[in-house]
């Protein structure tokens, strides 16, 4: 039975199945043999295992149970106890999704017994454990077993494991780190009257495996977690900490993408949103100041990676305080995207290019930053003047105006970014001064976007995205 409870109180019951199971018992009792009786056991029994609910997507649970196949038959007398198996019992799972308060399918007998959901891959199947923790499963939504996985210890017995993420490859991260909780007086460990709950943490071992569940990578567990906004925490203490784990940051985009629900382990089906910038652009240099000079265009590939780096790091720091993992992607990767693109862009009304641009008509999943104006506003911005050859030589050595075209594309992709969900209100484009929503990327009006000048969202525009973002992702 699945009990559903609103936040209002209001509650319904939902039956998963029935199962019958029958047991006869005759007394064969008599003055030779007083407590003699047999008994015959056909049938099964179901039962649900702990924490065995999981968010389907977002339109439900699946919610999985065990049921166990029996025959068995037994013969009593005084002196003996005589049970014979007339079938193995068979441990199956059932796997039922549930939605508005009724069921939506049921696969039963899923060859594997006990199995505890613990992700949700983009595919909808589900990786969790099976048998006591030990055996990592994949199960599609039709209950097929997709592939199960050991992790052994030296003498090859299997090792309790724990998923951890769902990525959006299609793999998943799981540990080996145990926690135990055991009750005891921390000042006399051996004295069991007072007690105090004590929660021990044994640290193991990272694994990442692809979407077939190959291990493809191990590394030693230190016990940091990942917060809402993408970086590492270690618990306890809890405090942001430098410690990082650079292979996994691209987490699935389903609801149920985190052990325990979401970042913070509270069992409630949540994740952050997902922004990303898409580099589909040329690296060039064109002078610009004091005037243009196409003719001098060079490619600055060599430059890319400053430019990359210099773009994500304003970018993540734009949505540094709200439930937001900001990093590069492909197209069509992440809830929303900044695109990069290259050339110009002339708004008519003004017959002049923009920075970026965003479409006016919700939903808006794209915004496009043109690198062309950034690159030649960051010139003004940082006063790089290039009029010939040698000037356009010494300005390939200047690493701040590769660093000032990267701010300008990360702070202008915040802005964009902003507009998808704000549209033209809540303060985007005032008159304000340093600020991500101020309006204008004109580099010698607006420096500070490109200068590294340590600039804020205005206090409107902030209270409006942490209403639209700050409760995590939603349709
Ligand atoms: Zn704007």
């Amino acid at each position: 039975m699945v009990l559903r409870i609103s936040a209002d109180g209001s509650n319904a019951k939902t039956e998963l199945k029935t199962w019958t199971q029958d047991l006869t018992h005759t007394q064969t009792s008599d003055d030779s043999c007083p407590n003699c009786s047999q008994e015959s056991t056909r049938g099964t029994i179901g039962g649900i295992m702990p924490q065995a609910a999981i968010t389907n997507a977002d339109a439900g649970v699946t919610v999985f149970a065990f049921d166990e196949a029996t025959c068995s038959d037994q013969v009593h007398t005084d002196t003996s106890d005589q049970i014979t198996q007339c079938a193995d019992p068979a441990l199956f799972s059932l796997m039922t999704s549930v939605s508005q308060d009724s069921i939506s399918s049921q696969v039963d007998h899923i060859s594997i017994a006990q199995f505890v959901p613990a992700l949700q891959r983009e595919d909808g199947s589900y990786i969790g454990t099976s048998e006591q923790n030990n055996q990592l499963t994949a199960l599609s939504q039709e209950g097929a077993i997709l592939w199960q996985a050991n992790i052994v210890d030296s003498m090859n017995n299997p090792k309790p494991i724990v998923p951890l993420y769902a990525m959006a490859d299609g793999g998943i991260m799981a540990t080996t780190t145990a926690t135990f909780v055991t009750n005891q007086d921390p000042l006399d460990p051996v004295n069991q009257d007072v007690t105090t709950r004590v929660i021990n943490t044994k640290l193991g071992t990272l694994y990442k495996l692809d979407r077939g569940g190959n291990i493809i990578l191990q590394l030693p567990d230190e016990g940091s977690l990942v917060s809402w906004t993408g970086r590492w925490y270690l618990d306890p203490p809890e405090s942001i900490s430098q410690v990082s784990v650079p292979e996994i940051i691209d987490f699935a985009r389903t609801l149920a993408a985190f052990s325990h629900g979401n970042p913070s382990g509270t069992n409630v089906a949540g994740r952050p949103w997902y922004f990303k910038l898409v580099w589909q652009n040329e690296f060039s240099l064109i002078p610009d100041n004091p005037l243009i000079l196409t003719e001098l265009k060079t490619d600055i590939s060599f430059r890319a990676t400053a430019i990359k780096q210099a773009a994500i790091s304003a970018f993540i720091k734009a949505f540094s305080t709200l439930p937001v993992i900001a990093d590069e992607g492909s197209p069509d990767t992440g809830d929303h995207r900044v695109n990069i693109v290259k050339g110009e862009h002339i708004e008519p009304p003004t017959g002049l290019p923009v920075c970026g641009l965003t479409g006016s008509f919700p939903p808006v999943s794209n915004s496009s930053v043109y690198y062309e104006q950034n690159m030649e506003q960051a010139q003004w911005a940082i006063n790089v003047q290039i009029s010939g050859p040698k000037d356009l030589k010494k300005a390939l050595n200047r690493s701040d105006l590769f660093t000032a075209i990267g701010a300008g594309i990360g702070n202008n992709g915040a802005h964009e970014m902003a507009h998808q969900f704000l549209l033209n209100l809540s303060g985007m484009d005032d008159n304000s001064t340093n600020t991500y929503n101020g309006q204008g990327c004109n580099g010698s009006n607006s420096p500070w976007i490109y200068n590294g000048t340590d600039i804020h969202w205005g206090n409107m525009t902030f209270q409006a995205l942490k209403k639209v973002l700050g409760s995590g992702w939603h349709r």
